[in-house]
């Protein structure tokens, strides 16, 4: 069995759930996963979060820690920290965040005092739940005031932005999602976040591997608070990320520490520190750009075969689907796609008159897929593979299903991906 030989001691010491990460590699080498902010990290960066920096504990920053004992690790911390600026251009980085969540939620706590007014784009218009939504904490310490996209072009409104801002005078303006097929327009929002005095954090925990390998182009200078995933496009672990320039430094490191959290996690620091190098090199352009493209020979495979995406494409790793004229809803075709062995989401699309539970659309990206080395010349396989399941869903048609399960799991073994034991 695999797992017995990638895990051995796992496997000797804790057999059953030994046996539930060997499935989970199964499933994942096996499967056509096209959720958009998934990838496949590297061997190297899966191994750095398996050291036993693990075992440490760190509060503070490099050089001035509360505990004793970090001649190594001040070192790794430097190391992502040192890269994390040449590889976004930022003057100031703290790797600490424990995840994009908790990193929005420190750059509340570094720029906004709770009751305060904060303006970012609607969750079901794209934007994420820590952006003032009304369900998460920061909708609720915070007074959040929601933007959203044109009906006509799913465009972000900017008139809309100005008008509010000028209106609501937020503190803070988050631009940014996680359902944006479209390139982000930093200057504009930086324009908008002077003129009405407010901070602006440019969320880019999707994008932050396609801005790193220049497929997509970089919040600075526009920005004052850059907030970032390490795990999306960027391809490291589990993390965030929080850039500023100097003069915000103070005021993002303390908002972390003691500000947030307490010890950093030094295996995650040590993996950002390996991503980071990778997307420093030649070839994690070469990747970003090959995202970009395959997503977009995709859409347009989708197009052809009649499918309606919100704003009509993709600029970037990101397409969304709405199913409405396809009569099928996004849930019944996300769990069809499922068993056809190709994983995706379902998603709201703007304007949805279906409930966040059950949506009419489906959120597929291409960021996994390219760190298999598929191309665009595998694209209208794919979008064939998309239609075909939303048909046999529509149908209740569970061979069909079987049948291309049987193709998928055959074109992925010609495509081994990154970090997965090979059989
Ligand atoms: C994924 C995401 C986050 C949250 O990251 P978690 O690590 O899941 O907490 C925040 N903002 C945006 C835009 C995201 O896409």
């Amino acid at each position: 069995m695999s797992q017995s030989l990638s895990h051995p001691a796992l496997s000797a010491a804790d057999p059953e759930l030994a046996a539930l990460v060997g499935a989970e590699e199964q499933l994942q080498a096996d499967t056509l996963r096209l959720i958009p902010s998934e990838n496949y990290v590297s061997a190297a960066v899966l191994e750095a979060t398996g050291t036993v920096l693990q075992n440490k504990y760190s509060e503070g920053y490099a050089g001035r820690r509360y505990y004793e004992g970090q001649q190594n690790i001040d070192q790794v911390e430097t190391l992502a920290v040192e890269r994390a600026k040449a590889v976004f251009g930022v003057e100031h980085a703290n790797v600490q965040p424990y995840s994009g969540s908790p990193a929005n939620l420190a750059a509340y706590l570094a720029f906004a005092e709770p009751g305060d007014t904060v303006l970012g784009m609607a969750l079901p218009m794209g934007g994420h739940l820590t952006h003032g939504w009304g369900v998460s904490a920061t909708g609720t310490w915070f007074r959040g005031v929601q933007y959203g996209v044109r009906p006509d072009s799913a465009l972000i409104d900017f008139d809309e932005v100005r008008d509010l801002a000028r209106k609501e005078r937020p503190k803070i303006i988050f631009c940014g999602g996680t359902a944006v097929p479209r390139t982000i327009d930093f200057a504009a929002f930086g324009e908008i976040a002077r003129e009405v005095d407010a901070v602006l954090v440019a969320d880019i925990a999707h994008i932050a591997g396609l801005i790193a390998g220049g497929a997509h182009p970089s919040p600075v200078p526009h920005a004052d608070v850059i907030s970032t995933t390490t795990h999306k496009t960027l391809r490291g672990p589990r993390g965030a990320m929080l850039m500023s320039r100097a003069s915000h430094a103070k005021a993002v490191d303390k908002a972390v520490f003691p500000g947030l959290q307490g010890g950093p996690h030094n295996h995650t620091t040590a993996a950002i520190a390996v991503a980071l190098r990778e997307a420093a090199a030649p070839s994690f352009r070469d990747y970003a750009h090959a995202v970009v493209a395959n997503a977009k020979a995709l859409a347009e495979a989708l197009l052809a075969r009649g499918y309606d995406l919100v704003s009509g494409g993709t600029d970037n790793h990101l397409v969304l689907i709405d199913l409405t004229s396809k009569e099928v809803p996004g849930k019944v075709a996300a769990k069809a796609l499922d068993r056809a062995g190709i994983v995706v989401n379902y998603n709201t699309v703007p304007f949805d008159p279906r409930k966040p539970f059950d949506p009419s659309g489906i959120r597929i990206g291409t960021p996994s897929l390219t760190s298999r080395g598929l191309g665009t010349d595998r694209m209208p396989l794919v979008a064939e593979w998309i239609d075909r399941s939303v048909q046999a869903a529509a149908k209740g048609d569970e061979d069909a299903l079987t049948v291309i399960r049987g193709e998928v799991a055959e074109l992925m073994a010609a495509y081994p991906a990154p970090g997965l034991p090979t059989a």
